[in-house]
């Protein structure tokens, strides 16, 4: 999941979660719209089928009607003259019925063609055979050479004594030539026998089930019979005939899916980046989790001690990467909860470092607040779990200045902050709005120089400002904290002149997690039993 998560989240891959993204929307919609297309074309095939299907019921219709007319009609004696010509005048009908007979013991006796047969004709076994004495009995697909129709096929259907030659009724002109099909007539018992079409097409369609998108061996197929079951029509149409007759229709429908697949694609990864971006996951997860410290050594010059630290927050992101302030701490103050963040960070370091500090020991710990939130009872409230006096810690407050720092106002906060036992020292000192104006107004403890003094190189301007600074600081009566210190000179450098109280800075040690920093202050801080309380 953490893998899979960083990879959405990473920038490098923001092109290829775009890409895949259009390639998953583009399938759905291809699949969609396949099935869509497939379903319509199944329903078309199917009212083809069902309006050939109309014609054969219409035969079905016609050999009864015509039977029923025999029965009506034929009254006089069977084969004489007259009964010749009312089998006649029945076989002009309109309805394609004109091979008309009389049939007695299994043989055609007389037709309306050919008068008495010299020989009567013996039909054999019928095919299917009446249920009762209603029905009619067929004998299919049968040779009509005896009746004088040298080369022709057809059907006998016989009621009682009357019967007709049914004639093999081609498929509808009207039914599409990319369908494939075949029209089968069909017993009871399941026996059928093919009458027109593509001989095999009717087997192949019972065999096959239906696959994906009601395809079948890559085929749309159906089989539909008429009411009575007799006439049964199978149809299939191939992707490839489709592809043949549709092509164009398809490769618009795909363009149709590429453009929409962009647009939707587009659509869900503004909404994906909206709730993956940094902000919302970091507003996401501010409550319950990912706020971490690290905690940056405070090296005492005078002891050669490392006696406290500075807390600096980071964030764990969702993929567990380590986030550094200058990201969140925007979003922070954007959002209005720079209170709940300092919160969450004053109780991380305090449940982190209460167990490294011993019964009677003390440690000094820096925290930074927003300056917008320099109020002595909110942050009272705040930093509750380091004050008080069964309190381990000695606590100071870092504040940068900013341009809407009103310095009556904060040294009315600091000086309530100070009675309550917190130390308060300016950061940042040097840099943007900070000013020797704001170091005469406010009754600080402490400075801290702007890291960019100790990190300039030798023998730069700020390099020989540093000096200067720790001059000015020290004039006024306040403790200077340097940090930034980077190299073993420039604290050697600080020790010498022996104006600075406190050095921090990647020389003495990078900001370390807690375990790190357990080991770091078990090495460098004070002997356990010759640990000084420290007073500002
Ligand atoms: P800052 O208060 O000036 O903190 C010191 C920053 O300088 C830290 O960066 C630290 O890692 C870095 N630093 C320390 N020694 C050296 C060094 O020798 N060389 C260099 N190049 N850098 C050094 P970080 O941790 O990224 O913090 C940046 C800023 O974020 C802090 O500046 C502070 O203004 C703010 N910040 C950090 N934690 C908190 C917090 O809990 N609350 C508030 N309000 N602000 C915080
Ligand atoms: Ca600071
Ligand atoms: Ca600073």
């Amino acid at each position: 999941m953490n893998s899979v998560v960083s990879f959405l989240i990473a920038a490098k891959h923001q092109s290829k979660v775009q890409f895949s993204l259009w390639l998953v929307c583009f399938l759905a919609l291809l699949a969609a719209s396949s099935w869509f297309m497939l379903r319509e074309l199944n329903a078309s095939m199917n009212n083809e089928v069902s309006r050939a299907l109309e014609t054969y019921t219409k035969v079905r219709s016609s050999v009864v009607e015509t039977l029923d007319v025999m029965d009506r009609q034929l009254t006089a004696d069977p084969c004489s003259a007259d009964y010749a010509t009312q089998q006649r005048r029945i076989a002009y009908l309109p309805d394609g019925m004109n091979e008309l007979f009389f049939f007695e013991h299994g043989k055609i006796i007389c037709t309306a063609n050919n008068g008495l047969l010299p020989k009567p004709i013996d039909l054999g076994e019928p095919d299917i055979a009446a249920s009762n004495p209603f029905t009619v009995t067929l004998w299919i697909n049968r040779n009509l050479d005896a009746l004088g129709l040298a080369g022709l096929r057809g059907s006998f259907a016989v009621r009682g004594n009357h019967g007709m030659v049914v004639p093999a009724t081609p498929i509808p002109t009207g039914i599409s030539k990319w369908l494939e099909f075949e029209v089968v007539l069909r017993a009871p018992d399941g026996r059928w026998w093919h009458t027109s079409g593509e001989p095999g097409l009717y087997a192949r369609s019972l065999a096959q089930s239906n696959g994906p998108f009601g395809l079948r061996d890559g085929a749309l197929t159906t089989i539909q019979c008429d009411l009575a079951g007799l006439h049964c029509l199978a149809a299939r149409v191939t992707l490839g005939q489709l592809l043949v007759v549709g092509g164009a229709v398809l490769g618009l429908s795909l363009i149709v899916c590429a453009i929409l697949a962009a647009w939707l694609s587009n659509k869900i990864y503004a909404q994906l980046a909206r709730h993956w971006s940094f902000e919302s996951r970091f507003l996401r997860r501010f409550q319950s989790q990912g706020v971490a410290c690290a905690y940056q050594p405070l090296l005492d010059l005078d002891m050669d001690l490392v006696t406290g630290c500075e807390v600096l927050a980071r964030w764990h992101d969702v993929d567990g990467t380590l986030v550094y302030p200058d990201r969140f701490i925007p979003i922070v103050e954007k959002h209005g909860l720079t209170k709940p963040f300092t919160r969450l960070v004053v109780d991380r370091a305090h449940a982190e470092l209460l167990p490294l500090v011993p019964l009677g020991k003390r440690m000094q710990v820096n925290f930074n607040i927003f300056p917008q939130d320099l109020e002595a009872a909110a942050l009272l409230d705040i930093f509750a779990p380091f004050l008080g006096s069964a309190s381990r810690f000695d606590l100071t407050i870092e504040i940068v200045e900013t341009g809407a720092l009103e310095l009556d106002t904060a040294q009315v906060q600091i000086e309530r902050l100070r009675e309550a036992g917190v130390h308060i020292y300016i950061d940042d000192f040097g840099a943007g709005y900070s000013s020797m104006h704001t170091l005469a107004g406010l009754s600080v403890d402490g400075v801290k120089l702007d890291r960019s003094f100790a990190m300039a190189p030798d023998e730069s301007v700020m390099a020989r400002m540093l000096d200067h600074a720790i001059d000015m600081v020290q004039d006024s009566g306040r403790r200077v904290v340097v940090e930034g210190v980077e190299t073993a000179a420039r604290l050697a450098a600080l020790k010498a002149c022996g104006k600075v109280h406190f050095a921090q800075g990647y020389y003495i040690s990078r900001p370390l997690d807690r375990d790190a920093f357990a080991r770091f202050i078990a090495e460098r801080g004070p002997r356990p039993s010759a640990r000084p309380r420290l007073v500002a």
